[in-house]
Parts: structure tokens; C-alpha cells; sequence
């Protein structure tokens, strides 16, 4: 059997039946020198519709039964893919997340993979057959359907290469690649021939959306490497590295921004051990994910406990806070939903200081104002007003020359 890969079309590549069409032209071509397995989404704009039509009966479905629904565009486009390539006289079988035994925790809208059958998939390509899987889908041990999160069909594509140990995971999308940042932003941003595992991990889980957080989380664990490129045009697209090129490290590879942030501070609170756990232990039980996480110096035994929530958790989260004060002693809770998050990001910075002081200058001769400085080793992110946030992305990717 020649080398495994697995390709992954994203919604828009499946769009139409044209676009089925040219996707099974590149779906054939391939197969020509690899063992191929398809993983395709949902037509553009059918998962949309499924939770709109959801939302009919009320604000909140049951969880069940909205999982069975939304998950449904994904079937609809593997069978289509599969006639598309009958047409074509090449053999090819749909299979939904039930029938490969894509087994997930049972938090529907949000459920993690625990488990596939790569022996299933593996049998079917051995029959010279191509799989085309359902993404986003998956089944609890009971064999109820969930769902993986928006863009989930992205992290189905690495879990099986992961687990038939494929060569290559392709992400095949509307973008020739991953850019220096969004090309919508900023109109010289460059198209990265390569980037390191690293370095997508943290332009990802700071709100470049090319491809999906968990995805990326996924092929760092189990080493898959992974490609993401166009289906609509020709090109290597962008090549996710498992290893550091250690010649030239870019000293910032790109920089990502996320708009829909709220700031949550609850101020004034006692600075005594077991408050940050108190407050975000409550918050994590409610599966929301917290980022940029700030306690400052206390005064009087008195501090500011600051951290930012996706805009889809703020009622979430000011509900649990609501809950906790009996236990927590804070002034005031400030919620602020004008902010944004800009993050620059390169393992460049690991080896060369400046970075951060380079970034601060441009901003202030620009007027940016940054409330919020938070580091990693390889990565600066800054919480800033959502109205400069284009701005303070321009400024930077000029700053650092990204577009040469
Ligand atoms: N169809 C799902 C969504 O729109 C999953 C995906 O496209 O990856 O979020
Ligand atoms: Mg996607």
C-alpha cells in the first residue's frame, strides 16, 4: 500500500455540487500516488442553517437532539462526495462518525475524541476503496451522535491520520495557506511557505481561524504533520513543521487577533491562597476556557484579579461569579466587552530580546493603548481596544516587515 494521507475539504470546498466536482477531480488525482482517506465537512452555510432552524423551538434545544440535527450537513456531503466520485469510476464509500466507531465524551456541541476504529478504515483501503468521513460527528459509548465544536471536522481529519499513522494530514480550505495574518486586515500579508507546530499552536489558540485550535493541539501530540492549502487554487499552501528549522527562526512568524473577548475583573479581592482557584475552578467546570489570566501586587491585602473569556461565555461566566461571592470576597465585578486580544507570534523570540519593546514603541507612537501585557516564551499577546485593533495589527506587521 503506497503512503497514507488524509485530505480534509472545509465547507467552502464542498460548497456546491460544482465544487464537489473539482474536489473529487483533486481527490482522484491524488489517489494516483497515495492511499487516500476524505474527511469533508459540511456544505458552506448548511451548519448555520441546521442551528438556526434548531433554534426555532426555542433558545436552548435539547443538547441531544441538537447534536443529532447539526450534525447532519456532514452526511449530506460525504454521500455527495462519494457520487461525485462514482461519476467518476473511481470506488469510494461514505462513512458516518457511527459507522467508524468515532467515539467522543458525551458534552455534546463540545464532545472530545476518545477513540477511533482505524482497523475499520483501514480494511476499507486496503480494498482499494476510498473512506469518505463524516467530520464533526462523533458517538458516545451509548452510540448517541455528538458533535466536536464549530470547525470540528478539522480535529476528525488529524484524529484518524493519528490513528491509521498517516504521512500527511491536508487541510484543503479557501486560503492558499496560513498568512502572516489575515490578509483581510492587512493586504500585503504574506503566505508562509512553512511554520513551526509551535508557532501554530499559539496563532491558532489566538484566533487565526484558518484551522482549528484542537486540530492543531491533536497533531502536535501524535506528530502528524500537517498542510493547509486551497482547493480552488494550485500550490504547496503552508506546511506545519513537527520539527524547528533551526538555521533561520523568523523572530515573529505572524499575528492573530480576536475580537469577540470580554474582560472580566473582579476588583478589590482579598489576597489570601485558594482565591484564583475559587474563582476559575467554578469557571473551568463550566467548560469555558480562560485566557490571559492577571493578578497584580496586592495593597492592603487587596487586588485585582483580571482575566478574558470568549464573548459566547460572558453570561456563563457572570453567572457563575454571581455564584461564588458568597465564598470570594471582591468590591466590584467590572465586565468590559470593548476589548480585543493582539497577539504576536515567532520562536525567533526565544533567542532575541527586544521583541516585546519593539512592539510596545510602535504601538504608542500609534496611539494604542495597552491595557494588558501577557508573555509566553514565544508569543506576546495584548489586550487593547476593539476599535484599534485593525490599526494596532497594520502597525505591527509593518513594524516587524512580515511582508517581505
Ligand atoms: N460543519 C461544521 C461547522 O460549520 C464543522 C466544520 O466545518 O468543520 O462548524
Ligand atoms: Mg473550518
Amino acid at each position: 500500500m503506497s503512503e497514507i494521507i488524509v485530505q480534509k475539504f472545509g465547507g467552502t470546498s464542498v460548497g456546491s455540487v460544482e465544487r464537489i466536482e473539482s474536489v473529487a477531480e483533486i481527490v482522484k488525482n491524488a489517489s494516483h500516488s497515495n492511499t487516500v482517506i476524505v474527511v469533508v465537512s459540511a456544505m458552506s452555510g448548511e451548519t448555520n442553517k441546521l442551528i438556526k432552524l434548531a433554534n426555532h423551538f426555542g433558545e436552548n434545544p435539547d443538547k441531544r437532539e441538537f447534536d443529532a440535527l447539526v450534525s447532519t450537513g456532514e452526511t449530506i456531503s460525504s454521500a455527495l462526495l462519494t457520487m461525485a466520485l462514482h461519476s467518476k469510476g473511481i470506488k469510494a464509500r461514505s462513512f458516518s462518525a457511527s459507522q467508524i466507531s468515532m467515539k467522543t465524551t458525551d458534552s455534546y456541541s463540545k464532545a472530545k475524541i476518545l477513540d477511533v476504529d482505524a482497523e475499520k478504515i483501514l480494511k476499507v483501503i486496503e480494498d482499494g476503496t476510498i473512506p469518505i468521513i463524516t467530520g464533526f460527528q462523533g458517538i458516545t459509548e451509548g452510540g448517541d451522535v455528538t458533535t466536536l465544536g464549530r470547525g470540528g471536522s478539522d480535529t476528525t481529519a488529524v484524529a484518524i491520520a493519528a490513528q491509521v499513522n498517516a504521512s500527511r494530514c491536508d487541510i484543503y480550505t479557501d486560503v492558499d495557506g496560513i498568512f502572516t495574518t489575515d490578509p483581510k486586515i492587512v493586504s500585503n500579508a504574506k503566505k508562509l511557505d512553512s511554520i513551526t507546530m509551535e508557532e501554530m499552536l499559539e496563532l491558532a489558540g489566538q484566533g487565526a481561524k484558518v484551522i482549528q485550535t484542537r486540530a492543531v493541539e491533536f497533531a502536535n501530540k501524535y506528530n502528524v504533520p500537517v498542510r493547509v492549502l486551497s482547493s480552488f487554487n494550485d500550490g504547496e499552501g503552508t506546511l506545519i513543521n513537527l520539527k524547528e528549522e533551526t538555521m533561520e527562526n523568523a523572530l515573529v512568524s505572524g499575528i492573530a487577533f480576536q475580537k469577540d473577548q470580554v474582560k472580566f475583573t473582579l476588583h478589590g479581592v482579598g489576597d489570601i491562597p485558594g482565591t484564583a482557584f475559587k474563582i476559575l475552578g467554578p469557571i473551568s467546570d463550566a467548560e469555558v476556557e480562560v485566557d490571559v489570566i492577571v493578578q497584580n501586587v496586592s495593597v492592603d491585602g487587596k487586588t485585582d484579579f483580571t482575566f478574558t473569556v470568549s464573548a459566547e461565555d460572558q453570561d456563563t461566566v457572570t453567572k457563575v461569579i454571581e455564584d461564588i461571592k458568597s465564598e470570594v470576597e471582591f468590591n466590584d465585578l467590572m465586565i468590559d466587552s470593548e476589548i480585543a486580544k493582539v497577539s504576536i507570534v515567532g520562536v525567533g523570540m526565544r533567542s532575541q530580546a527586544g521583541v516585546a519593546s519593539k512592539a510596545f514603541k510602535a504601538l504608542s507612537q500609534n496611539d494604542v493603548n495597552i491595557q494588558i501585557i501577557c508573555t509566553s516564551e514565544i508569543k506576546i499577546t495584548m489586550v487593547i481596544d476593539k476599535d484599534l485593533v485593525d490599526k494596532a495589527v497594520q502597525v505591527l506587521h509593518e513594524e516587524f516587515e512580515l511582508d517581505k
